[in-house]
């Protein structure tokens, strides 16, 4: 640390201090602030002036207080460690720091490092002295947890000849190996690396997203899919569903990481997060979920700078595993609170409000950030590939989507899976609302879907979407006129749009059978669907066609019953098909 005597507190306005004789500070340095040792991150330069976002609470803190440059810019601890962990915005480990501060209230100006220093990790060779790495060459494994292998890979910017490796147990300030540069230099290499949180991290290209994010939520997968490497967008007003949804594809997407970064919307709702989330188990290895999971938590009684900083510090964690070679997931709950803080260090700031005071670059800020998110091509000679998803919630004042956040967000994520207050009233959940919701990877996906899941695939999911919207015309017909006006092949319409609507994307998140639907699965749901419906077209234009009759076909129930049936009962599937076809074919 630098200590320039002359640095002092000229202004301190909530998160924002303004410190002078700071002309040697460098933008986004981390700085020291007050005797308190406050941490706090240079927003802005000015002859020697310098605005600091502070991170920490900073009441008590005056004028003519110091301020100490550390050198460094704001980063993030990467190495074994990392999973399971429940970190605060800037990556204090929220356990040490209550340990701390000897109290659930966080005491100030606490250096607690990311990652355990002691804890030892049995560290295991891939490559050999003499090999030839470059950056991001593995050199070697750690079982970080049950469900992940963490792989060491050579830091960026270095590369040359191992003249030195070893197995063993060893903490990740160890030296692990050594390479020798280009000029002889030699590179002691630690399982610890650390990277700066607003530079996104390198790689050596992006390709084209290809295989779908399975969610197991049906509307999700079938009707507005995701990809790895996508990004979405769950917009929804309070109470819609947003935190059950990020819950539910933390719990089953098929990523491989998780990083979920909180910012809570009432005040305990993160607590409520913090602690169900370490008791949910991996449904499919009936491992804890958290050993696949890094948490980024902002609850109600930490800073708004620290929010801000929250969901870089969380998708640079998220990087950092995708350049392993793993797919990764990046939920942030809500981003509304991310914007949120950025308009009040702007206020204070007083620089030039935008549109709702929300400052004019958080169009730039929020496509920074979901262009962090891609299909990449991994650093390294190996051609390892990985991904990043990022799923942002967005929590709209009022529901109103035309609002600056929502309108940015839409901007630059590719799905968008809108939750409809009307439906959660009336209690049909997911409450995404299927004709305003959208996804532009369905191209993407659907080689995938055809090849590995059915032909038809596609085929029946645009029938089954061309119903929904069918429905929505009609039912302005019938608020006019009603029922009786419709044709019977209008009649039939309503009623499969029904069976779609309660059968099929109606999903409970809470029944163990019902939260997750394979995709296999969820084609033959669909199918059960349309099968009955194009049997019914058959057979509804003889004359005097009693609806009735077609309503108390058993089947009806066993249709309804389906999504209940086991993953490995799907033959099952094939009893009511034919059932179908009888039953619809007994009422010509
Ligand atoms: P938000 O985060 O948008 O404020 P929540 O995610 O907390 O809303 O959801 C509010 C309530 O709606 C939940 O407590 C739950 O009762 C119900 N809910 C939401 N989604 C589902 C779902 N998929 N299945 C069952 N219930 C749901």
């Amino acid at each position: 640390m630098s200590e320039s005597s002359s640095s002092k507190i000229i202004k301190v306005s909530g998160p924002l201090v303004v410190a002078d004789g700071m002309k040697d500070a460098k933008m986004y340095e981390v700085v020291r602030v007050s005797d308190k040792q406050l941490i706090g991150e240079v927003i802005r330069l000015e002859k020697g002036k310098a605005s600091i976002q502070v991170y920490e609470d900073t009441s008590g803190v005056g004028p003519g207080e110091p301020v100490v440059a550390t050198g460094e810019t704001l980063s993030v601890e990467l190495g074994p460690g990392l999973l399971e962990s429940i970190y605060d915005g800037i990556q204090r480990p929220l356990k040490d720091i209550e340990a701390a501060s000897k109290s659930p209230f966080i005491a100030r100006g606490i250096d607690t490092p990311g990652l355990d220093r002691k804890k030892k990790w049995a560290f295991k060779p891939i490559v050999k002295v003499g090999n030839k790495v470059q950056e991001g060459d593995v050199l070697g494994e750690v079982k970080e947890t049950t469900l992940i292998t963490h792989r060491i890979m050579t830091p960026v910017g270095k590369s040359g000849k191992i003249i030195k490796i070893e197995s063993g147990s060893k903490t990740i300030e160890e030296v692990i190996a050594v390479i020798e540069g280009k000029n002889g230099e030699k590179h002691e290499i630690t399982m610890l690396q650390k990277w700066s949180i607003r530079n996104p991290r390198k790689y050596k290209g992006k390709k084209m997203p290809k295989t779908p994010l399975v969610t197991g939520m049906r509307i999700l997968d079938t009707l507005f899919p995701m990809v790895k490497g996508g990004a979405g967008c769950i917009p929804g007003p309070f109470g819609a569903g947003k935190t059950v949804t990020q819950q539910s594809l933390a719990k089953y997407c098929n990523a491989e990481v998780i990083v979920y970064i909180g910012c809570g919307e009432r005040g305990n709702e993160m607590t409520d997060v913090l602690q169900e989330f370490p008791e949910l188990k991996d449904p499919n290895t009936g491992e804890p979920l958290m050993k696949r999971t890094v948490m980024i938590a902002n609850t109600s009684n930490m800073p708004v700078a620290a929010r801000e900083a929250s969901v870089y510090t969380g998708i640079t964690i998220a990087e950092y595993y995708r350049d392993m070679g793993y797919n990764v997931t990046l939920l942030a709950d809500s981003t509304s609170r991310w914007a949120e803080a950025m308009r009040e260090i702007s206020g204070r700031l007083e620089e030039m409000p935008g549109e709702e005071g929300y400052p004019a670059y958080l169009g730039s800020r929020t496509a920074q950030f979901y262009e962090r998110a891609g299909y990449i091509e991994c650093l390294g000679s190996e051609g390892r590939e990985g991904s990043l998803t990022v799923i942002g919630a967005v929590s709209p004042p009022g529901g109103d989507l035309s609002e600056p956040v929502t309108q940015n967000t839409l901007r630059v994520t590719k799905a968008f899976w809108g939750l409809d207050a009307k439906l959660a009233y009336r209690r049909h959940f997911p409450a995404i609302n299927w004709i305003s919701s959208y996804s532009l990877y369905l191209p993407n996906v659907q080689d995938y879907l055809k090849k590995e899941i059915a032909e038809d695939y596609m085929d029946i999911r645009t029938t089954m979407m061309g119903l929904l919207q069918e429905e929505a015309k009609l039912e302005e017909i019938v608020r006019l006129v009603g029922m009786e006006s419709l044709s019977s092949k209008e009649k039939l319409i309503m009623e499969v749009a029904k069976m779609i609507r309660e059968d099929f994307l109606f999903q409970n998140a809470f029944d163990a059978t019902d939260a997750y639907t394979s995709l296999q699965k969820q084609y033959r749901l669909m199918k059960l669907i349309i099968s009955f419906y194009k049997e019914a077209s058959g057979v509804i234009d003889q004359e005097d066609f009693d609806f009735v009759k077609l309503q108390e076909l058993s089947v009806r129930s066993d249709i309804t019953q389906a999504s209940f049936i086991p993953e490995n009962e799907m033959k099952k599937f094939d009893d009511i098909e034919n059932d179908i076809k009888e039953q619809i074919s007994s009422l010509r």
